[in-house]
């Protein structure tokens, strides 16, 4: 792209980004935990993948395990927005926990759809990352026929039992680009590979990769806010480089901008992931306008207003049925 000598410096900042309702309800469960039973209360893995996110709330008496068996017998432990397999539920039974379950609900729609299809004795190929915690979980679901397809070349090797009784599935935080690459290549091996009933990427993964796309056509750089560890986040650097942005870079904190990033940079796009507060964005946007680029233009590509009630564990008449 050709970056006009001296023109305005500028920001085009996307929309939607930031917190989706699963986070949201995530988020505030263990918030509502905390102040219903007090400290502490075990969560197992990082509630959201949002380093920021979990600081806070261990701030307020969370505290995060990567296994059931780590907590106390009979403490009340949240299940994260990522999902838990059946294994995972049943263990936490054994040691007498109470469990409050903040899976997304647009996760628990995959782990119902893997339970029918494998009922149905269907073989189901599960696009989505190794390793993954949503993955593990649904997975879980149905260990005996799923087959997880971590990468479109995985497509042109796996080997099926019977062609004509395979379903996809997906990990709900994938790129929608590459995974539709993905069915593609099965769907060439396996004519009569079948959908899913409905969308397994979630609205919010994909309003996301929608917007960030619009500003990356426009953006010499691209600013993605959110972990590490954050799919979906990781995911907006990955549309944002592949639709037109010369750079983009994932950050968690403002203080991690760097100023060789911005020689020659005219406009810099702005987004981040589903499980990223707000303030991270403004803080980013309040430096950036330190660096001069002050003029900030929103770009909206769908307006979001799913709201998902509370895990019902924790719902009351007292705090209705938010
Ligand atoms: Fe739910 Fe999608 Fe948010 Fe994950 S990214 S918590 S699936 S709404």
């Amino acid at each position: 792209k050709d970056i006009p000598a001296g023109g305005s410096k500028r920001v085009l900042l996307a929309a939607p980004r930031g917190y989706c309702a699963g986070v949201d309800r995530a988020v505030i469960a263990v918030e509502k935990a905390l102040e219903r039973y007090g400290a502490p209360v075990y969560v197992r893995k990082q509630i959201v993948h949002n380093i920021h996110v979990v600081t806070e709330l261990e701030v307020k008496g969370a505290i995060f395990v990567d296994e059931v068996d780590e907590v106390p017998e009979g403490a009340h432990i949240v299940f994260s927005a990522h999902g838990v397999s059946p294994a995972v539920v049943d263990a936490a039974s054994a040691r007498g926990l109470q469990a409050i379950d903040a899976t997304c609900p647009l996760v628990t729609k995959v782990h119902k759809e893997a339970v029918r299809f494998a009922k149905n004795d269907y073989e189901i190929l599960l696009i989505g990352h190794d390793g993954h915690e949503e993955v593990e979980g649904t997975a879980g679901e149905a260990p005996d026929h799923v087959t997880l397809i971590g990468s479109p070349a995985e497509a042109d090797t796996v080997e099926v039992r019977d062609p004509d009784k395979v379903v996809w599935l997906s990990q709900t935080t994938l790129s929608v680009d590459e995974t539709m690459q993905t069915v593609d290549r099965l769907r060439a091996r396996f004519p009569n590979l079948q959908d899913p009933p409905s969308d397994d990427i979630c609205y919010a993964t994909q309003n996301r990769q929608v917007a960030v796309k619009k500003v990356a056509v426009d953006a010499d750089l691209v600013i993605v806010v959110g972990s590490a560890n954050s799919s979906n986040s990781v995911r907006l650097v990955e549309v944002a480089l592949e639709n037109g942005a010369r750079a983009a870079h994932r950050i968690d904190y403002a203080y991690e901008l760097k100023q060789e990033w911005f020689d020659g940079v005219r406009t810099v796009g702005v987004t981040s992931g589903a499980s990223v507060p707000d303030v991270l964005v403004n803080e980013v946007l309040a430096a950036l306008a330190e660096a001069g680029y002050a003029d900030v233009e929103p770009v909206t590509t769908a307006e979001e207003d799913l709201v998902f009630s509370l895990p019902k564990e924790l719902r009351t008449q007292a705090n209705g049925d938010r």
